[in-house]
């Protein structure tokens, strides 16, 4: 399976692929997560979190 990074639009390969499952992008180093879109085709978007613990 081929995604484009969204945030430097470089190719990420990836054999298997889980929703939610994150990824990192080997061009630019993001974290992406792994998302269905309205058609249930897999997408990624970039995780928010960076191993910052937001908690209350
Ligand atoms: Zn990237």
């Amino acid at each position: 399976m081929k995604f484009k990074c969204p945030e430097c639009d470089g190719d990420i390969e990836a054999k298997e692929v889980i929703e939610g499952e994150i990824l990192s992008c080997p061009d630019c180093g993001a974290e992406l997560e792994v998302a269905k879109d309205k058609k249930g085709n897999f997408e990624l978007k970039v995780a928010e979190s960076e191993g910052e613990d937001w908690g209350e």
